[in-house]
C-alpha cells in the first residue's frame, strides 16, 4: 500500500507519519518511510539545491520541474520497488504539494503542474492521501512556539501564499474524495492520529 501525507508547513506531517509508521511496524508490516523532495540519492541532491536557493529565488517553472524530477526518481527507484516487495510506503509530501506550492502558491496553475507531475509519476497514485488541514496562522504560531526557524520563512512568504496552498490541498481532496482523508490538524496529535489509523485500517483489511 502507498500512503502520502500532505499539508502546509507546520501542519504536523512529520509527527503523524512517525506515529503511523510505529503503528504499522508494530503490526509486523514492512514500512518504507520517505519524503519529498528527496528519497533517493539524486532526489536528495535536488532537495539540497531547492532548499539552498530558498523560496522565490528559483524561477517557478524551473522549480516545478526540479520537484517533478525528484519525484520521478523517487517513484522508479524507491516507491515502485518497495511496493513490488510488499512493503508499505509512507511519503511525506507527493504530487499535491507541487500542485499547491508551485501551481497555486507560485501561480503556475494547478492544471499545468498536475499534468507535468502525472507524467513524472507514470500514473502511480497513492492508495490514500492524508491531508492535514490547518489554518496557516495557527501553523506559524506553532512553529514559532517550538523555535522552528521555518516560521520566519513562512512569515516572509505571506499569509496570502499559504491561504492559497490550503485551498489547493482541499480542492484536490474534494475532487477525488474516495482516495483522500482530510483531517482537522488543529486537534491534538493523538486525535489526529486516531482518525488516520481508522482510515488506514480499511486499507489493511481491504
Ligand atoms: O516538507 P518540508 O517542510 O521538509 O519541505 C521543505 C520546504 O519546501 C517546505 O517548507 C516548503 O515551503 C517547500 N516546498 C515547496 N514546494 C513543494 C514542496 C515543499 O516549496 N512542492
Ligand atoms: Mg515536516
Amino acid at each position: 500500500r502507498f500512503l502520502a501525507v500532505e499539508g502546509g508547513d507546520g501542519a504536523g506531517k512529520t509527527t503523524q507519519i512517525d506515529l503511523l509508521e510505529a503503528w504499522l511496524t508494530e503490526q509486523g508490516l514492512a514500512c518504507d518511510r520517505t519524503r519529498e523532495p528527496g528519497g533517493t540519492p539524486v532526489g536528495e541532491k535536488i532537495r539540497s539545491l531547492l532548499l539552498e536557493h530558498g523560496q522565490g529565488e528559483i524561477d517557478p517553472r524551473t522549480e516545478a520541474l526540479l520537484f517533478a524530477a525528484s519525484r520521478a526518481a523517487h517513484v522508479v527507484q524507491r516507491i515502485e520497488p518497495a511496493l513490488r516487495a510488499g512493503t508499505w510506503v509512507l511519503t511525506d509530501r507527493y504530487v499535491d504539494s507541487s500542485v499547491a506550492y508551485q501551481g497555486l502558491g507560485r501561480e503556475l496553475g494547478a492544471e499545468a503542474v498536475a499534468q507535468v507531475n502525472d507524467w513524472a509519476i507514470g500514473g502511480l497514485q497513492p492508495d490514500l492521501t492524508i491531508v492535514l488541514d490547518l489554518d496557516p496562522a495557527v501553523a506559524r504560531e506553532r512553529m514559532a512556539a517550538r523555535g522552528d526557524g521555518r516560521a520566519d520563512r513562512m512569515e516572509s512568504a505571506g499569509e496570502e501564499f499559504h491561504a492559497r496552498l490550503r485551498t489547493a490541498f482541499l480542492d484536490r481532496a474534494a475532487a477525488e474524495s474516495h482516495r483522500y482523508l482530510v483531517v482537522d490538524a488543529a486537534q491534538d496529535p493523538q486525535t489526529v492520529q486516531a482518525q488516520i489509523r481508522a482510515r488506514t485500517e480499511e486499507l489493511l483489511h481491504g
